[in-house]
């Protein structure tokens, strides 16, 4: 049966990737420093240990003033106080600011006793001894509360956030020093293919450099795992059963790319479907053709199919989300957001449709999306994925997108 018409028996995107996900549980929890933990996954609630800030401070260089004491300043009449102190950041002093007085005080020094607001120095005639002030403070003026960032015991961070600088550096704020993450996951990459040669090597006829490789390593960096690269093995069965064999140390998964089709020579599913690893297909395009099982030695083995694009969007719809799920993630899936085609392409009936796109914004602030290749979704193009921005989704049921169409569209980052 041609593409047109979808066997019974393939699954939907989502059947399949269910059936991937209940295969992976989070894994172990570890506790690292800060300096260790961009990229990691958080493994529980983070409350803040202290206030932020810790205490009531300064937000302007200026004087730490009693506002009663300067009602009616100007500049015509300047108001005297006595400087009873100079704060820099970090002082631990505690004077009392007493009517008719004030305290020289800079950005991020604690707000003296008895002082209820800050005049900038522009406001004033800078004095050490002595200051003439200019204007009458407001209520509070240039005074950051404690606690008004986040009080202590308030949540800065929820289990399952992606640890980026932001994130980080809002938990060394709120006191932390170390942070539980989950590991990056270790994902094994393989790559079929009798015609495959290293990046950079000189071909022969017939033959063609392994991309994929390249493209799961930092498609699995990207995702937040360690890529262990294993090689690439011919379409030979004994050849790829000793290169399983070989397989040691510890890994979460195994992806391979390639020889999972009807071919002649499609070694991943000759050697792995009689062991009880699942084949089949999965109505999607491109990445019809599917595996996934485990192996003897219980490591879960994704085999996807060897065209690129294919290998990029199955990497997108269903190892991604294992990995998320092994980091424990709380976003297993891309955000998808609406977006107007700009121009028409053909889909295909029966599968939904991932178009690699390139993503601009219309004058209302809706994205609009086009083709990223002329070539339109051919699961080879490999050169033309580089460019695209995003995926557009195009149902099963529906057989063309129009000009103007709404689609969904996974932006990547
Ligand atoms: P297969 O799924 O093994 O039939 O491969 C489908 C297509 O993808 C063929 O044109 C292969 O040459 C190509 N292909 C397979 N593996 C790779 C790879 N590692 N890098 C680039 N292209 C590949
Ligand atoms: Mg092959």
């Amino acid at each position: 049966m041609k593409d047109s018409v979808a066997s019974p028996r393939s699954l939907s995107i989502e059947e399949h990737r269910n059936r991937v996900l209940s295969a992976f549980e989070s894994l172990e929890v570890l506790e690292v420093p800060l300096s260790e933990a961009l990229g990691r996954t958080l493994a529980g609630d983070l409350p803040a240990a202290v206030d932020v800030p810790n205490f009531d401070n300064s937000a302007m260089d200026g004087y730490a003033v009693r506002r009663e004491d300067l009602i009616g300043a100007s500049d015509a009449a300047p108001v005297k106080l006595r400087v009873i102190e100079d704060l820099p950041a970090g002082t631990s002093k505690t004077p009392t600011v007493a009517a008719g007085t004030a305290a020289r005080i800079m950005t991020g020094a604690p707000i003296p006793a008895g002082a209820d607001s800050v005049v900038p120095v522009e406001d004033t005639d800078r004095g050490t001894e002595n200051v003439a002030v200019r204007v009458v403070p407001a209520p509070a003026a240039h005074i950051r509360r404690a606690g008004t960032d986040v009080r202590t015991g308030e949540l800065i961070l929820s289990a399952g956030s992606l640890l980026g600088a932001r994130q980080l550096s809002a938990a060394a704020a709120g006191g932390a020093g170390t942070v539980k993450v989950r590991p990056a996951p270790r994902v094994g990459i393989l790559s079929t293919g009798s015609e495959l040669r290293p990046p950079g090597s000189a071909l022969e006829f017939g033959q063609i450099h392994d991309s994929n490789s390249t493209l799961l390593a930092g498609l699995v960096t990207e995702a937040g795992g360690e890529p262990v690269l294993l090689g690439s093995t011919g379409d030979d069965p004994g050849e790829f059963v000793a290169m399983i064999e070989r397989i040691t140390g510890e890994l979460d998964l195994i992806v391979t790319s390639g020889g999972v089709s009807v071919g002649a020579y499609d070694v991943v599913k000759a050697v792995l479907a009689p062991i009880g690893v699942w084949f089949g297909t999965v109505r999607m395009q491109p990445g019809k053709p599917q595996g996934f099982g485990l192996l003897p030695s219980g490591t879960p083995i994704i085999t996807l199919p060897g065209n690129p694009v294919s290998v990029f969007v199955s990497f997108e719809a269903f190892v991604r989300p294992a990995l998320m799920k092994l980091q424990g993630r709380d976003d297993l899936l891309r955000s998808a957001v609406p977006a107007i085609a700009a121009e028409a392409w053909k889909s295909i009936p029966g599968r939904v449709q991932f178009m690699p796109v390139r993503i601009q914004t219309r004058p209302d602030g809706r994205p609009e999306v086009r083709p990223a290749s002329s070539g339109g979704s051919g699961s080879f193009l490999v050169a033309n994925l580089a460019k695209a921005q995003g995926l557009a989704l195009v149902p099963e049921e529906q057989l063309e997108v129009r000009e103007g169409d709404e689609v969904e569209l996974w932006v990547l980052q």
